[in-house]
C-alpha cells in the first residue's frame, strides 16, 4: 500500500474544514494531532511540517523519538495521549509538551510532586474520561470528574487543567459517537461553571470520528491511521 502523508493530510484539513463550516465553527479553534505510535521517526519528520500536534501513546517511544529526532527538522508541540503509568511520571515530563490522558489524583498528585522539585514549574494536562464507560478503558467516569478536577484544584498547584479528553467507542454507530462527543462538550460546561475554568480544549475524534468530533465541538482531532496508514505491531 503506498501512503501519501501528504495527500491524506489535505483531505483530512479539507473534511476538517467542512465539517466547522456545517456546525458554524471557526476552523482556526481545531487542531489536527497526528498520532505516531508504532510509526518511524522518517515519517513524523515528514509529516511535522503540516501538523499542529504529534500525539504518542508510549513514555518510553516518545523518548526515543525526541532523541532521534534530527535537529534540522521541523517539529510541533508533543502530546502524551496513552495512560501514564506512575513510574514513567518523570520521563512522561521530559518526553511530552502536554499530557491528556490524567485520569485519577495519584497521577496528578505524582506529577506535581516531580513538578515541584527544583525550579518549580507549572505544566498543563487535560482530564481523560471514560464517556463510554468501558470497563478496559482508561478515563475517569463522567460523573467523578468534577470531583478529581476540584481536588486537582485544590492539592495540584502546579498542574494547569486546560481542557477534556475522549475515545469514542469502537462503532460506526453515528448515534452513538455524536452523544458520547456532545456529552464531552456539555460536562466541559458543566466543569467551567463548577471550577470557574476556562477549559478551552476538547479532544476528541480519531480516523473514523473526527468529522463528527469537529461538529460537535472538538478542538483537537488525534488522527492515526487516516495519516500514516495502518500499525505494524509486529
Ligand atoms: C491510537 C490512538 C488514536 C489514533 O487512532 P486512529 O484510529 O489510528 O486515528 C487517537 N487517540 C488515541 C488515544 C489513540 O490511542
Amino acid at each position: 500500500m503506498v501512503i501519501n502523508i501528504g495527500e491524506n493530510i489535505a483531505k483530512i484539513r479539507e473534511d476538517m474544514a467542512s465539517a466547522a463550516k456545517r456546525s458554524g465553527r471557526a476552523l482556526s479553534e481545531i487542531k489536527l494531532m497526528g498520532v505516531t505510535k508504532y510509526h518511524p521517526v522518517e515519517m513524523m519528520t515528514a509529516a511535522a511540517p503540516l501538523l499542529d500536534l504529534i500525539g504518542e501513546n508510549k513514555v518510553q517511544e516518545a523518548a526515543g523519538k525526541r532523541s532521534a529526532w534530527p535537529a534540522e527538522a521541523e517539529s510541533c508541540p508533543w502530546h502524551m495521549i496513552g495512560h501514564l503509568q506512575r513510574n514513567k511520571i518523570r520521563r512522561a515530563l521530559e518526553s511530552f509538551d502536554l499530557i491528556e490522558s490524567v485520569d485519577s489524583l495519584e497521577t496528578a498528585v505524582g506529577l506535581n510532586r516531580v513538578l515541584s522539585e527544583g525550579e518549580p514549574r507549572s505544566f498543563p494536562v487535560f482530564i481523560e474520561v471514560n464517556m463510554s464507560r468501558e470497563a478496559a478503558k482508561s478515563g475517569i467516569a463522567p460523573e467523578e470528574t468534577e470531583r478529581l478536577l476540584d481536588d486537582m484544584m485544590k492539592s495540584c498547584p502546579l498542574i494547569a487543567v486546560n481542557g477534556l479528553m475522549t475515545v469514542a467507542e469502537d462503532t460506526e454507530d453515528e448515534r452513538v459517537l455524536r452523544e458520547t462527543f456532545s456529552g464531552l462538550r456539555e460536562l466541559r460546561e458543566k466543569l467551567r461553571r463548577a471550577a470557574g475554568l476556562p477549559l478551552p480544549e476538547l479532544s476528541m475524534g480519531m480516523s473514523g470520528d473526527y468529522m463528527i468530533a469537529v461538529e460537535e465541538g472538538s478542538t483537537i482531532v488525534r488522527v492515526g491511521s487516516a495519516i500514516f496508514g495502518p500499525r505494524n505491531y509486529g
